[in-house]
């Protein structure tokens, strides 16, 4: 018998539930996918950071999935992923995770010692010059000082991923859990010669990964669009994918590798790039969504109106007026313009349907307002210390919620992405 190896297949999508009430409202939107003849395993995905802010612990998601899992009754993978841990965060998530990020984002930059830059360098002589990849008409060119140089900047941090992956081998058994590598909450975007050199030495390190997540050009914003040229998006995302076809080839990685697209929700304007990438090079990929659900909790309690709109507009005046302590752990991934910003007093006096087109991602509505948005996006702490009050409505109002939740995933995101439709 051949070891079992988990492994992810062509489509997933990465969901986040941050009160791990909306598991099932989230697994119905693969069930409507895999009705119209597409497979998209879904990985709940949460980091340490938002157990920390929530006060939940990994085993709370692992049960929520179950459970949505059995009254489903889904016959296809699923998993739970300790998205973007390191050495001193993972060791909470080893028993109920199955999927784990190595974040080595923080790393990157730091000095490896020369002597492991200068034996890299050697083992890696096709690395320099031109390097022809199939399907792409541009070659990747890198010179031997750009590759010491990339040799320096990334080799500590891939070290770094390769001291967490072996902890979680010695714990789990090789071949039991999924790893993904991510390096996108870094300031500078990774170019497609980068992400070559960066698997090589996820190679050479021994990380069989099958998702990776690097950063790519242009803004990704926490639930909103994206921001950049998406154009320009698309020819690096080509490039990235034939990057990773020949390292597969070359390097001996995991032949299902592929690309694990971060803050991945709500990015509409890039998604036909991707959809067109994904066809043009008959591969997949992990489109990794995270906090929008809890907004579609808070479109559903304002949708209701009564007890559910007045806890909506409480959230509001209270992210709010702290606004500067829950934008901190976020700023490199929210850009709000506080000008833009209602008064608590004037969303006192909204309706339901003032307060779900302020807040509900329609880009061509006039009442769209993307940092109102983003606001309640970094909001969720104030729902968290709201407690059992908060879950309590979310009870109280499923329905209304978990067809926001459904409608949002499926519609706006799994239909742009996975079937090519546009929105
Ligand atoms: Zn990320």
């Amino acid at each position: 018998m051949a070891d079992r190896v988990l492994t992810l297949s062509k489509y997933s999508l990465g969901t986040g539930d941050r009160f791990a009430h909306q598991a099932k409202a989230q697994l119905q939107a693969c069930i409507q996918a895999l009705h119209e003849g597409v497979e998209i395993v879904p990985v709940w995905n949460k980091s340490n950071r938002e157990h920390t802010i929530i006060g939940s612990e990994p085993r709370s998601t692992r049960q929520a999935a179950d459970a949505a899992v059995k009254a489903l009754n889904w016959k296809l993978a699923y998993f739970c992923d300790a998205d973007h841990i390191t050495t001193q965060t993972v060791d909470r998530f080893m028993n109920d995770c199955d999927f784990f990020t190595l974040d080595v984002a923080d790393f990157i930059g730091q000095a490896a010692p020369q002597e492991a830059i200068e034996a890299f360098v050697k083992r890696h002589p096709e690395l320099s010059g031109k390097i022809t990849l199939q399907g792409v008409d541009e070659p990747i060119t890198i010179s031997a000082e750009e590759l010491r140089v990339a040799a320096q900047k990334f080799l500590a941090a891939i070290g770094k991923a390769g001291e967490v992956y072996r902890k979680i081998e010695a714990a789990k058994g090789k071949g039991n859990f999924i790893p993904e590598v991510s390096m996108d909450e870094t300031d500078r975007a990774q170019s497609p010669a980068d992400l070559l050199i960066i698997l090589a030495a996820i190679a050479d390190e021994g990380i069989p990964i099958q998702t990776i997540a690097p950063k790519f050009s242009g803004r990704f914003n926490k639930g909103v669009d994206y921001v950049g040229d998406a154009a320009q998006f698309e020819r690096e995302m080509a490039l990235d994918i034939a990057a990773i076809a020949h390292a597969v080839k070359q390097y001996g990685l995991p032949a299902n590798l592929k690309l694990s697209v971060h803050s991945g929700s709500d990015k509409f304007s890039i998604y036909p790039a991707i959809h067109a990438c994904m066809k043009r090079f008959n591969v997949g990929v992990h489109l990794k969504t995270a906090g929008t659900t809890w907004l579609e909790e808070l479109i559903g309690l304002a949708e209701a109106g009564g007890e559910g709109l007045a806890l909506a507009k409480e959230v509001y005046a209270e992210a709010l007026s702290h606004r500067e302590e829950l934008c901190a752990p976020y700023a490199t991934v929210i850009d709000i313009n506080p000008a833009r910003l209602p008064s608590a007093s004037e969303v006192q006096g909204w309706s339901s349907e003032q307060y779900t087109s302020a807040l509900r991602h329609i880009e061509k509505d006039p009442a769209y307002n993307d940092s109102f948005r983003q606001l309640l996006h970094v909001g969720f702490k104030v729902a968290a210390k709201m407690g059992r009050r908060y879950l309590d409505l979310l009870e109280a109002n499923e329905g209304i919620i978990a067809k926001n939740v459904t409608v949002n995933l499926y519609e706006r995101h799994i239909a742009p992405v996975f079937f090519g439709r546009s929105a």
